[in-house]
């Protein structure tokens, strides 16, 4: 078995071996239903967000229960299409620029995020993480000093980000001091900042 053993809370090579790391991914379920109820948005690329979140989810149980070389794209893919097009979505109905320059952010984004991945040993394989993050910064001071209804919620969705990377990190270093890791923490912050973050797209109901 090639199985890939990166987190803390292994307990053994069985389905169940990280009980905490799987069960903590129903928040990203939660967090898409939460979504699809409070939306009555026919806008495609919000229901396609909230799709790419039930799925990143999915492909996360499938990645702690199995932890396989195909277990873990289904984990990454997800999360990367839906980085590219929170961003595209963002740019072209929020900032109303053109498809060129929603473009040309999103093959930054998918770019940098690749070749990051030629570094898993840097920051605990959190690398590939951080063009969204840079991106997201500039997004989140955009859509607060440009006034838009919830000026500040880009910003804290990058607060919650880098909280949540920081424990995605730490989280092999710290097994001999909490057992379980911190891994689990990352699903949590990620489900609530995801949450947000496509809250801020969500039409305002009058
Ligand atoms: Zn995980």
């Amino acid at each position: 078995m090639n199985n890939i053993d990166i987190y803390c809370e292994i307990l053994g090579p069985e389905l169940l071996a990280e009980p905490i790391n799987l069960f903590t991914n129903i928040s990203f379920l939660v967090a898409a239903l939460l979504l699809s109820k409070q939306t009555s948005s026919s806008n495609r690329n919000i229901k396609t967000l909230i799709f790419l979140i039930f799925t990143i989810g999915i492909g996360s149980i499938l990645f702690h229960s199995f932890a396989t070389p195909w277990a873990r794209i289904l984990d990454v893919i997800p999360i990367l299409i839906f980085q590219m097009l929170f961003v595209w979505t963002y740019i072209r109905r929020v900032i109303n620029r053109s498809t060129y320059i929603a473009s040309l952010t999103m093959i930054i984004i998918l770019t940098t995020s690749l070749a990051a991945r030629e570094y898993p040993q840097l920051l605990n394989g959190s690398l590939p993480y951080l063009p969204a993050l840079t991106i997201l910064l500039g997004l989140g001071l955009y859509h607060h000093q440009t006034n838009q209804p919830k000026p500040f919620q880009l910003l804290i969705v990058v607060g919650l980000f880098i909280t949540a990377l920081v424990f995605r990190t730490m989280d092999s270093n710290i097994c001999h001091h909490i057992p379980i890791g911190t891994h689990f923490i990352w699903h949590l912050v990620s489900a609530y900042m995801l949450y947000l973050s496509v809250d801020t797209l969500i039409p305002q109901r009058r």
